[in-house]
């Protein structure tokens, strides 16, 4: 199916925009292209933006959404939340992985890391709904039994049976307060041999920095360069706490950091330092980290907070183009996708946005607008891959996803 955009926004000109299968094909002045087989869409009054591409999140995390906050991370981990996963099952993951992507299309993201438990649930729900998804076999030897541990590994040497276009797999050791060098090291051998991404949480408190100094005499970053993990296919959750010559490994290797500024500052982690990861060339992108500790999964709010935050020293460090890209282009690049970024041959991911929204009124420069006035209130359609997943304002079955998350979670809590 083609669909042709006529006469949108884009770039600060108006646009014919001609979507052939799942890429944007031709993108050319309004009215010049003519006659050709698609859905013809009249966009005007619309401009086309990048979706949002979530570099970290826990999807179903969504079920504990409000259920233990205001304290430090520790605390919040071992006193509530693993307590109560350990009562999740097949049924509350489905749930809550729909009810994580719902929220998510709402708020015009179209693609979610997700490191999580009961996984092929969560592979399901992202198939149905027509997003993408890097859904990670989480491992945490801390936690989980040897023979659980084995398993995994087993699942991703056989990763291509779950995978599709839209949904890959991903080899996502926990922490390094959960998972030993060894299971690192095991790890980063596993995702290079079978061509997978590798995500982990790193360097996320002080404690964590304080505690690897203790054990392995090195930070956490150094410690991944170690065990081999670094490089264009490491993906790193938080990295608040890291030094400059962490910097210089991250950059030099080609590794991606994900900057989750909602979840550590109501966790009180700390504050990504923006300044000096920049300066260090490093590739940076944005995560909303789990809803039960954000405590949503609008890309849109983590962008603003993000360029704002940066600004708290220096208003010119992290301009909206760049937190733009943050949220957009470079996570998916770190994901192995060619989207987030409106230009032909790329993935046909898309926001038509609403110009008479009041929030983008008056109009001298869309991208100012976006980032610091906008939200989500502002998007009318959200296409994936060439689909829409949102038409005005709608989701396919959502008063159906709504439900089914309060009925389930009556047995959680
Ligand atoms: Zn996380």
């Amino acid at each position: 199916m083609n669909t042709l955009l006529k006469n949108i926004l884009h770039n600060s000109k108006q646009c014919d925009i001609l979507v052939e299968g799942n890429k944007f094909k031709t993108i050319a002045a309004a009215n010049t292209i003519a006659s050709v087989d698609a859905k013809v869409v009249d966009c005007s009054g619309l401009a086309i933006l990048p979706p949002f591409y979530n570099a970290h999140c826990h999807a179903a995390m969504t079920l504990l959404r409000g259920f233990a906050d205001d304290m430090p991370l520790f605390k919040w981990l071992s006193e509530y939340i693993w307590p109560t996963e350990a009562k999740l099952d097949d049924e509350l993951i489905y749930a809550g992985s729909r009810l994580a992507i719902l929220e998510m299309i709402k708020s015009g993201t179209v693609f979610f890391s997700d490191m999580y438990w009961r996984r092929t649930n969560t592979i399901r729900a992202a198939k149905e709904m027509g997003v993408r998804a890097t859904v990670g076999v989480t491992i945490a030897e801390n936690l989980d039994s040897l023979t659980h541990v084995e398993e995994n590994f087993e699942f991703l040497k056989n990763h291509k049976e779950y995978e599709s276009d839209l949904v890959k797999i991903a080899a996502m050791p926990h922490a390094i307060y959960t998972c030993g060098a060894k299971l690192y090291e095991r790890c980063a051998q596993v995702a290079q041999d079978e061509g997978l991404v590798l995500h982990t949480h790193l360097a996320e408190t002080a404690q964590e920095v304080s505690d690897c100094y203790a054990k392995y005499g090195k930070s956490p970053v150094a410690l991944m360069a170690d065990v081999g993990a670094l490089g264009k296919n490491f993906v790193a959750a938080h990295c608040v706490h890291i030094d400059e010559n962490d910097m210089r490994l991250l950059a030099e290797s080609g590794s991606t950091a994900v900057h989750n500024p909602m979840s550590n500052l109501k966790l009180a982690s700390g504050i990504f330092p923006m300044a000096g990861a920049i300066k260090s060339g490093m590739k940076i992108a944005l995560g909303t980290d789990g809803a039960s500790s954000n405590n949503n999964l609008d890309m849109h709010e983590e962008m603003k907070i993000a360029a704002v935050l940066a600004k708290v020293n220096d208003p010119e460090v992290l301009p909206a183009e760049m937190a733009l890209q943050m949220a957009t282009r470079n996570a998916a690049l770190a994901y192995g996708f060619d989207a987030g970024e409106i230009a032909e041959g790329r993935l046909a991911d898309c926001l038509l946005i609403d110009m008479n929204n009041e929030r983008l009124v008056p109009n001298y420069h869309l991208i100012s607008n976006w980032v610091y006035s906008a939200d989500s209130r502002c998007i009318r359609h959200v296409m994936c891959n060439g689909k829409f997943v949102m038409e005005n304002g709608r989701v396919e079955g959502e008063e159906d996803i709504l439900a089914h998350a309060n009925s389930v979670v009556k047995r959680l809590v």
